[in-house]
């Protein structure tokens, strides 16, 4: 057999996946692009390292219900566990403000179940291969550690810190850890939280997860080297009503730098964590992925890329930069700053308190 025959006898036992278009990441970005693609019938997959949709868990889930309704985010019962009727914002030097609504003003998704529905449920069953981590890109070919792919497109929904992002720098991410915790029957369905000298640029949250158990997690600059949980633990002791058995918990980080000028790039697009779609105020994620996903997705099928640079440069960039710099102002000073901040919105119209602070 010549090397020729051989060759061809190869290729065609073997044929590379070929697609419209490939998605990198199973998150909330990554699965918002590819819901947009399905809709429209295209040739895509979406790759991810992880075993298994929705786990490891990543977020605490909490999502205003502007947002999820202003976006078209999934509000079914089956994956939200609970709502979020109150909000409380409080210093460790004292100062507090605390706003009731009439409405739920916020969901707490169950962040596995909520995963899943997106991939399975939202607009069908997406494709996705999981356990397939992806290696490197060259153009249009796709290095897994399964095999080589082939895309006209390939979208970057790798999430924070990934290997085909910027390395941020400890004043550009947050550490976040969450524990959930059993604790004595409590549904007020607060969501409260505490701006501390421990925790520089973030905060600590806390509320009712269901009717027996409360999240209570950290997120803030890694400037110290004081482990997240360490200072969850010194919060803790010093509120004893949230001791009690720990059920779960989960770690990462939150990027926390200006939303990106660029989001295309020749063939690739970029969205979610990737790109710095998260409100720094709140440090909240879930709706700029869900909607750099969406709106990158929707340029693919318009077959117009700048579609989505375009979105972003008129909605989507100036309401991060805003939150950016909002969020600098805020913790300037520590939790000094923010004080101030509630100390002003004392002589706020009640209506007005209530849209700046539940509608985050
Ligand atoms: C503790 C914590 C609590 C949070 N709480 C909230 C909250 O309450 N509300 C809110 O709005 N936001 C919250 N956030 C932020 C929010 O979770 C993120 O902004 C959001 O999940 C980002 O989605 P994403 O799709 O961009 O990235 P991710 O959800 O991180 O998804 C990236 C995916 O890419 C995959 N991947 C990475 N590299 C590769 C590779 N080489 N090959 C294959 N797959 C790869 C990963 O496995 C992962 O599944 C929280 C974050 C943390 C850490």
């Amino acid at each position: 057999m010549t090397i020729f025959t051989f060759t061809v006898v190869f290729t065609t036992k073997y044929p590379m996946d070929k697609f419209d278009a490939i998605i990198i990441g199973a998150g909330t970005a990554g699965l918002s692009a590819g819901i947009a693609l399905q809709k429209a019938g295209k040739n895509y997959v979406i790759l991810d390292r992880k075993k298994e949709i929705g786990l490891p868990v990543r977020s605490t889930g909490a999502l205003t219900t502007h947002w999820a309704k202003k976006l078209g985010m999934p509000m079914d019962k089956e994956i939200v566990t609970s709502p979020v009727k109150n909000v409380s914002f409080r210093t460790d030097t004292g100062k507090k403000i605390s706003l009731r609504y009439d409405e739920p003003v916020g969901l707490i998704y169950d962040f596995t179940k909520y995963e899943k529905f997106l991939a399975d449920k939202y607009a069908g069953h997406l494709n996705y291969r999981l356990e397939t981590n992806v290696t490197s890109v060259d153009g249009s070919i796709v290095h897994t550690d399964d095999g080589d792919m082939q895309a006209d497109l390939v979208i970057y929904a790798s999430g924070p810190q990934s290997a085909f992002g910027p390395r941020l720098k400890k004043t550009e991410v947050l550490v976040a850890y969450e524990e959930i915790r059993e604790v004595k029957q409590k549904d007020d369905y607060e969501m409260i939280l505490w701006f501390t000298k421990e925790t520089p640029g973030g905060y600590i949250w806390n509320f009712a997860d269901s009717e027996s158990t409360r999240k209570i997690g950290v997120c803030y600059y890694p400037l110290s080297g004081i482990q997240p949980k360490v200072v969850l633990d010194n919060f803790t002791s010093r509120n004893r009503e949230l001791d009690g058995n720990m059920l779960h918990s989960m770690a990462h980080q939150i990027p926390l730098a200006a939303p990106v000028e660029t989001v295309i790039r020749g063939n690739s697009l970029y969205v979610g964590d990737m790109v710095n779609a998260v409100l720094n105020t709140t440090a909240g994620g879930l709706q700029g992925a869900f909607w750099t996903g969406k709106i990158a997705g929707e340029a693919v099928v318009a077959g117009d890329l700048t579609v989505y640079q375009r979105k972003w440069d008129s909605e989507i960039r100036p309401w991060l930069l805003k939150h950016h710099n909002l969020h600098r102002r805020l913790h300037k000073k520590g939790p000094k700053s923010i004080g101030r901040i509630m100390t002003l919105a004392k002589f706020m119209p009640l209506s007005t308190k209530r849209r700046m602070f539940g509608g985050l």
